[in-house]
């Protein structure tokens, strides 16, 4: 079965076509700037040439056949007919409470994906606009949705709810609901198969360090807190968002430099994070540079950036009385030694060993750092989210087949 995994943003689609015989990846690519004259489509086959073209499209209805056409190019396709494709898998950024689980697309959930938009007013407008362009594009297509959001309706409540109001939760559902689920889930599951015993034994903690980061206490397999709130700015230092702060600093800031709600808002998510304390980047690899060039900026960012996960980590450990297993994973867990280094440098009293020449070690494939006779397990494993996406997919899809086409949903 071929399943065509995608990430539809505002103005730009991710995609990958996946054989799930072998799970292998048939194609990918991108669709950018899209709404523009000037849109880029880069498509990559496994095998042979890719594409990298620009030309108008307008919007994701004309993106996802401009996909379509590429796979099934006569030099640059991978698949024959559309009929070859079984399946459509999306990314959808928020679930809500509606959804603790991957589900087949009908009316009801899109309609339950457009009541929260609310919650994800960037992000969830953006899925549903793929998921129509796929249906006008592709009539009758089974189409599966999986939520970053989901891994983590597991949190009891003690750690879900904000001491706010409750009427507030009541009313308007403000809660924590963490994101990047899909990717704690994937690193989770890959780190206990390495380790070679059941998840179901092991404490762990997952770091998702990239543009955006969280971090996530994994009991048994099960979420039970995560550092991203009701939206993606709590929790730990980013590339230019704060993650936490006082609130009290909004009122305080709003009214000092006369700014809005949008500003502030601006201010916290664009503005912030190692950018706003390096001064010239939110990005990892040209911090950590300057540092080494002896920019003392970087190097406040970088320590600050560590010093806050760190303490998630030690929370954590806390929040579950124990730490079998430290992950590290997304665009800085996966390539920075160093940020490694200077996290797990501070947890030894937790029994975090590092092996020193396995973490300068450059690879692409899941591996220990940790030293042999550390208690904690340390490993780095790189995220692949269209994977559980696409595994979802093919899963909701097989039961529907087997079940005679009523309707299915199941969990990641
Ligand atoms: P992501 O959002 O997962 O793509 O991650 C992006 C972040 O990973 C950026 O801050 C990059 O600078 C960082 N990153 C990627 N490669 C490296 C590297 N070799 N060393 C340090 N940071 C890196």
């Amino acid at each position: 079965m071929k399943i065509l995994v995608i990430n539809a943003g505002s103005s730009s689609i991710k995609y990958q076509l996946y054989n799930m015989k072998d799970e292998s990846v048939l194609a990918s690519g991108r669709v950018e700037r899209i709404g523009t004259e000037s849109a880029i489509v880069t498509h990559e086959p496994a095998a042979g040439p890719g594409v990298r073209e620009v030309s108008g499209i307008l919007d994701h209805v004309t993106a996802v056949r401009r996909v379509l056409d590429l796979l099934l190019h006569r030099e640059h396709g991978v698949v024959a007919s559309i009929a070859e494709i079984e399946a459509v898998g999306h990314r959808v950024v928020h679930g809500g409470e509606t959804f603790k689980a991957s589900v087949l697309v009908d009316d009801e959930v899109k309609r339950s994906i457009r009541d929260l938009f609310d919650l994800a007013p960037l992000h969830n407008p953006a899925a549903l606009m793929g998921i129509n362009a796929v249906e006008q594009n592709m009539p009758n297509m089974p189409q599966a949705v999986v939520f970053d959001t989901a891994f983590h309706q597991t949190m009891p409540r003690h750690a879900y709810l904000y001491p706010i109001p409750m009427a507030l939760y009541r009313r308007h559902k403000i809660r924590r609901y963490g994101f990047h689920g899909t990717s704690h889930f994937y690193v989770s599951e890959r780190a206990a198969e390495m380790i070679g015993r059941p998840i179901a034994e092991l404490k762990m903690i997952t770091c998702h360090i990239g543009n955006g980061a969280s971090c996530t206490a994994i009991q048994g397999g099960k979420s039970i807190d995560t550092s991203m709130g009701l939206t993606p700015l709590e929790g730990l230092m980013m590339g230019t968002r704060s993650g936490d702060i006082d609130p009290a600093v909004v009122p305080f800031v709003m009214s000092k430099e006369e700014l809005t709600l949008g500003e502030v808002n601006s201010m916290l998510n664009k503005h912030s994070g190692m950018l706003a304390i390096s001064g010239f980047s939110g990005d990892m690899r040209e911090i950590v540079e300057a540092m080494e060039d002896g920019d003392r900026n970087a190097k406040l960012a970088f320590d600050m950036f560590c010093y806050r996960l760190r303490k998630y980590v030690g929370a954590y450990a806390a929040a579950m009385n124990g730490l079998d297993v430290l992950v590290f994973t997304a665009g800085i867990g996966e390539n920075s030694a160093h940020v490694r280094k200077a996290v797990c440098e501070g947890l030894t009293f937790l029994g975090v060993q590092l092996d020193e020449t396995a973490n300068q070690r450059h690879s692409k494939d899941a591996r220990f750092i940790s030293a042999p006779d550390s208690r904690v397990k340390v490993l780095v494993v790189p995220t692949n989210e269209e994977l559980i996406i696409a595994r979802d997919t093919f899963r909701l899809v097989s039961e529907r087949k087997a079940a005679g086409d009523s309707p299915v949903s199941r969990g990641q």
